[in-house]
C-alpha cells in the first residue's frame, strides 16, 4: 500500500489540530492542547486504490531548526493553514512554500494553502481573493475551510492525495 506523509503547518491557533481531528475522528474539538504534536494514520480509498495517509499535526514547539527541517524533508505533501480572521496568520506561512521547495529540492511536492475558520465571516480579516491570489502566486492549491462545520476538510485531503497520486504515476 502506498504511504503518504502529510505535514500540517501554520501559526498557533489557526485550527491545525481541529482540522486534522475533524478529518480523522469526524468531530470538532474546541479546546485542544496547543503544545501537542500528534501523528495520525488513516487508510483512504480513492478510485479503487488504497492509501495509508500519515498526518503530522505540528505544534510549532520544535526548539531546533533542524527538527523542523527534518519534518519538512520527510513530508510528501504539505498543508499550510492560516485563519481568515488573522492577517498575521497568513504572513506566518508566507515563507513556507519556498522553504519547503528548497529543502525538498523539488517544485513538484504538493502544497495546499487553507484559509480556515470560514464560518467566522463576521470576523474575517483576509479576503478570499487575497488568500487565493497569494496561493496562486506561489503555485499552491487554495481552499477556504471550516474545521468547525466540516467544510472542505475531506476535500482538502482528497485533493492532496490526488496530487500525490498524479506525481507518483507521472500523469
Ligand atoms: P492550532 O494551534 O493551529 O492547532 O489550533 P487549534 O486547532 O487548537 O484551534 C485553535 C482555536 O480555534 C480553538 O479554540 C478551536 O476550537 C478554534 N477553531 C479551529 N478551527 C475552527 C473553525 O473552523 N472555526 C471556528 N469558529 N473555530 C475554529
Ligand atoms: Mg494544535
Amino acid at each position: 500500500m502506498l504511504e503518504w506523509k502529510i505535514v500540517v503547518l501554520g501559526g498557533g491557533g489557526v485550527g491545525k489540530s481541529a482540522f486534522t481531528i475533524q478529518y480523522i475522528h469526524n468531530r470538532f474539538v474546541d479546546r485542544y492542547d496547543p503544545t501537542i504534536e500528534d501523528l495520525y494514520r488513516k487508510t483512504v480509498e480513492l478510485d479503487g486504490k488504497q492509501y495509508m495517509v500519515e498526518i503530522l499535526d505540528t505544534a510549532g514547539q520544535e526548539t531546533f531548526m533542524s527538527m523542523r527541517d527534518l519534518y519538512l524533508r520527510s513530508g510528501h505533501a504539505f498543508l499550510l493553514v492560516y485563519s481568515i480572521t488573522s492577517s498575521t496568520s497568513l504572513q506566518e506561512i508566507s515563507t513556507l512554500p519556498s522553504q519547503i521547495r528548497v529543502l525538498k529540492e523539488t517544485d513538484k511536492c504538493p502544497i495546499v494553502v487553507v484559509g480556515n475558520k470560514s464560518d467566522l465571516e463576521g470576523e474575517r480579516k483576509v479576503p478570499t481573493s487575497q488568500g487565493e491570489s497569494w496561493a496562486k502566486s506561489v503555485s499552491c492549491t487554495f481552499f477556504e475551510s471550516s474545521a468547525k462545520n466540516r467544510v472542505n476538510v475531506d476535500e482538502v485531503f482528497l485533493k492532496i492525495i490526488k496530487l500525490l497520486d498524479q506525481i507518483h504515476t507521472g500523469d
